[in-house]
C-alpha cells in the first residue's frame, strides 16, 4: 500500500500503481470525470500514471489553470496531427500551451498556411478529437528516439533529442499520431470538443533571429463548444478596446519609427491625463508621508555594479554610454531604486526620523527585442510612479498598512474593484536560496501578512514566490474583459541596504541596516493608462477623461451663448470644449460619441432663452435641459462619488 496526501491534508491509503484517476473515482464519480490532469510529488503527470510510493497528490479539473494547461498542450499534440496530414512533409518542433490556448512552430517546407487553411485544419483536429484516442506516454531509447525523427529529415527533433539524457525520454501517442513529449496530458483526445486556429505567425527556431523561421500556428480549444463561443466574443470585444486602437482615435499617444521603437511619444491629450494621474497620486502621497525626489536619466556603471543590476542584467539592458574624453562609462537608467539609496546616504539619520519616504515618477529605459514590443505594455521607456520607504524591522507593519491603503485608494478612484492580493514568502525548505537573517524575514512576513488581514484584503500565500532579497505582496487586478494584470507591487529588501550600505543610529547609539520597501501602485504610468483604456474601453472616470463635456450649438445663431456656456464651465473648473463648425448637430454628437467625451451639452433657441443647456451622455442617455449650476453640480457629485479624498 501506499500513502497518499490531498489536499486538504488527508492521507488516504491506496495499493500501490494506484493512478490519478482511480485515485479520483475512489473519491466520487463526479470527481473522476472531471479531472484531466494530475500533480504527484512537485511534478506533473498523467492522470494514468501508475503511482508507486507516498506522496502529495493534486487533481486538476478544467476550472484550474493547471488543468487548463493539460488541455492545451494535448490539443496542441491534436492540431499536429491535423497539420501533419494536411502538409505534407511538415516538420514539426514544439508546442507548448500559453496563457490562452497553445501554439505549435512548424516548418511548412514548400506550403505556406494562411487563413484560408483554418477551417480545415480544425475540421479535421475536431474529427480526430471525437475518436476519443487516449494519450500514451512510453519511454524511448535516445537511439531510437534520434533514429525515428532523423529518418524523417526534422533536424529540429533531433537538435532537442541530442540535448536530452538518454533513459530520460518519452514519446506520446495517440491515434496514429506520435511526439516526443514529456507529458501533462488529459486522459484522452475526446473531452476537447472545440478547436479554434486563432492566427499565425512568424517565429524563430528556439527564439534566434540567425535561426531558421518556423510558422507559429495559435490555436485555442474548449471542452464545450459555448465557452469557445464566449470566448471569441470576447476577443472581438478586446479588439474594439485594444489600447493602440484607442490611443490613436482618442490621440493620447503614437510612436514614430524615427524616435525608436518601443519609446512612446505622449500627444497633448495623453500628457495632460498622465499629468492628472500623477497630481491625483501626489497629492495622497503628500498625505501619507512621501517627499519628492528627483534623479537623473543615467548613472554611472559603477552604481549598478554595486546595486548588482549590471551583473544581472548588464549584458541583456541597452550598452553603456562612453564620455568622449574622461572614458566615464553610464547607463541609461533600468531602475531608481539605486538613485533613491544614494539620496538616502546623503547624510546620517537617527531612528527618530525614520521612516524615509521618497517618491519619484522615475523614467527608466530597459532594453526589450523588438519582436517582444507591444503598445504601451512593452516599451523601452517608461515612468514608473516608483517610491522607496527606508524604516526600521519595527516599523514594517504600518509600513506596510500605509502602501495597501494608498494602493486600494488608487484602485477605488479607478474604478477597479475586482482585485486579489499575492503575498509571496519564502521557501521554508531551501533556507539557503534568501538573504538577511531568518528573525527578519520572519518578521516581515508576519508584518506583510498581519497587514493584508488587517485591511481585508483578498489575498493568497504563495510559498517559494519570494524574491531572494525579500517577500513581497502583489496586486491582481481584473478588468472588465476578466483578463488578469499584476499590479502594485509591495516588495520588502534587505538586499539594497546592504550593497549600498545604508545605516540608521539607533537608540542604542549604533548604527543599524534600515529595511527598505519598493513600491508603485500604477506600476508604470504607460502600462497603467494601457489598463485604464482596455478596462474602460476609453471611457476614463469623469475626473481623469480628457474632456468632461462639449458644447453643441445646433447654429451659428447660438454660437454667442455656447461661449458664454464654456466660459462658465471653464469658471468652474469643467474641461470643455466647443464645437462651433457648420455642421448638424447630428454629425457633431456623433463624432463626440466617438471621442467618449461624457456630456454634450446642445444650446439652441430653447436652451438660450432659458439659460440652460439640453445634456446628453455620452451612450445616448437624455438628460433633458437644466440649467448651467445644476450641471456644474451634476458634475461634481459625479467626480466625488469615485475619487475620495485620500484618508481625510
Ligand atoms: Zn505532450
Ligand atoms: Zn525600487
Amino acid at each position: 500500500m501506499i500513502k497518499i496526501t490531498l489536499p486538504d491534508g488527508t492521507v488516504k491509503e491506496y495499493s500501490k500503481g494506484s493512478t490519478p484517476m482511480e485515485i479520483a473515482k475512489s473519491i466520487s464519480e463526479g470527481l473522476a470525470r472531471n479531472v484531466i490532469s494530475a500533480k504527484y510529488k512537485d511534478t506533473i503527470v498523467e492522470t494514468v500514471t501508475p503511482l508507486n510510493e507516498d506522496g502529495s497528490l493534486t487533481l486538476y479539473t478544467w476550472n484550474d489553470d493547471e488543468g487548463k494547461k493539460a488541455f492545451w498542450h494535448s490539443s496542441s499534440h491534436i492540431v499536429a496531427q491535423a497539420l501533419e496530414e494536411l502538409f505534407p512533409g511538415a516538420k514539426l518542433t514544439i508546442g507548448p500551451a500559453i496563457e490562452n490556448g497553445f501554439y505549435y512552430d512548424v516548418d511548412f517546407g514548400e506550403h505556406s498556411v494562411s487563413e484560408k487553411d483554418f477551417p480545415a485544419i480544425e475540421k479535421r483536429a475536431l474529427e480526430i478529437a471525437r475518436g476519443k484516442h487516449d494519450f500514451k506516454m512510453h519511454p524511448v531509447t535516445k537511439a531510437d528516439a534520434l533514429e525515428r525523427y532523423r529518418s524523417q529529415g526534422n533536424e529540429f527533433k533531433v537538435e532537442l533529442i541530442e540535448n536530452l539524457e538518454d533513459g530520460s525520454i518519452t514519446f506520446c501517442d495517440h491515434d496514429t499520431f506520435t511526439d516526443l513529449c514529456r507529458g501533462g496530458h488529459i486522459p484522452n483526445t475526446g473531452i476537447v470538443k472545440a478547436i479554434k486556429i486563432l492566427n499565425v505567425a512568424g517565429a524563430y527556431w528556439r527564439g534566434d533571429e540567425n535561426n531558421k523561421q518556423l510558422t507559429r500556428v495559435y490555436g485555442i480549444s474548449f471542452p464545450k463548444q459555448k465557452e469557445l463561443t464566449e470566448y471569441l466574443q470576447l476577443l472581438e470585444e478586446a479588439k474594439k478596446r485594444d489600447h493602440r486602437k484607442l490611443g490613436r482615435e482618442l490621440e493620447l499617444f503614437t510612436f514614430s519609427q524615427k524616435v525608436g521603437q518601443g519609446l512612446p511619444l505622449w500627444l497633448p491629450k495623453g500628457a495632460a491625463l498622465r499629468e492628472r494621474l500623477e497630481q491625483f497620486l501626489k497629492k495622497a502621497q503628500k498625505k501619507a508621508g512621501y517627499e519628492m525626489v528627483v534623479t537623473p536619466h543615467i548613472g554611472q556603471k559603477e552604481l549598478y555594479v554595486t546595486s548588482g543590476h549590471y551583473e544581472k542584467y548588464g549584458a541583456d539592458s541597452f550598452q553603456p554610454i562612453h564620455t568622449p574624453k574622461e572614458d566615464e562609462e553610464f547607463l541609461l537608467k533600468p531602475m531608481n531604486c539605486p538613485h533613491h539609496c544614494e539620496i538616502y546616504n546623503a547624510r546620517p539619520f537617527s531612528y527618530r526620523e525614520l521612516p524615509k519616504r521618497y517618491a519619484e515618477f522615475g523614467t527608466v529605459y530597459r532594453y526589450e527585442q523588438s519582436g517582444e514590443l507591444h503598445g504601451l505594455t512593452r516599451v523601452r521607456g517608461f515612468t514608473q510612479d516608483d517610491a522607496h520607504i527606508f524604516c526600521t524591522h519595527d516599523q514594517l507593519d504600518a509600513e506596510f498598512k500605509n502602501v495597501i491603503d494608498l494602493s486600494l485608494y488608487v484602485l477605488g478612484s479607478l474604478g477597479f474593484d475586482n482585485f486579489k492580493a499575492q503575498v509571496s514568502v519564502r521557501d521554508l525548505d531551501t533556507p539557503e536560496k534568501y538573504i538577511g537573517s531568518v528573525e527578519n524575514w520572519e518578521k516581515a512576513e508576519h508584518a506583510i501578512i498581519n497587514a493584508a488581514k488587517a485591511k481585508g484584503l483578498d489575498f493568497v500565500i504563495e510559498s517559494g514566490e519570494a524574491a531572494f532579497y525579500g517577500p513581497k505582496l502583489d496586486f491582481m487586478v481584473k478588468d472588465a474583459l476578466g483578463r488578469n494584470w499584476q499590479l502594485g507591487t509591495i516588495q520588502v529588501d534587505y538586499n539594497l541596504p546592504e550593497r549600498f550600505d545604508l545605516t540608521y543610529k539607533g537608540s542604542d547609539n549604533e548604527l543599524h541596516r534600515p529595511v527598505m520597501i519598493h513600491r508603485a501602485p500604477f506600476g508604470s504610468m504607460e502600462r497603467f493608462i494601457a489598463l485604464l483604456l482596455e478596462h474602460t474601453g476609453g471611457n476614463f472616470p469623469l475626473w481623469l477623461t480628457p474632456e468632461q463635456a462639449i458644447v453643441l450649438p445646433v447654429s451659428e445663431k447660438h454660437e454667442k451663448y455656447a461661449e458664454k456656456v464654456l466660459k462658465s464651465l471653464e469658471n468652474h473648473e469643467i474641461r470643455a470644449l466647443i464645437d462651433n463648425r457648420n455642421e448638424t448637430v447630428g454629425k457633431k454628437i456623433r463624432e463626440a460619441e466617438m471621442n467618449k467625451t461624457p456630456f454634450m451639452l446642445i444650446v439652441g433657441e430653447s436652451e438660450e432663452e432659458h439659460n440652460t443647456v439640453a445634456i446628453r451622455r455620452h451612450g445616448g442617455e437624455d438628460l433633458g435641459s437644466i440649467g448651467i449650476q445644476d450641471f456644474v453640480d451634476l458634475v461634481a457629485k459625479e467626480i466625488n462619488s469615485t475619487l475620495k479624498s485620500f484618508k481625510n
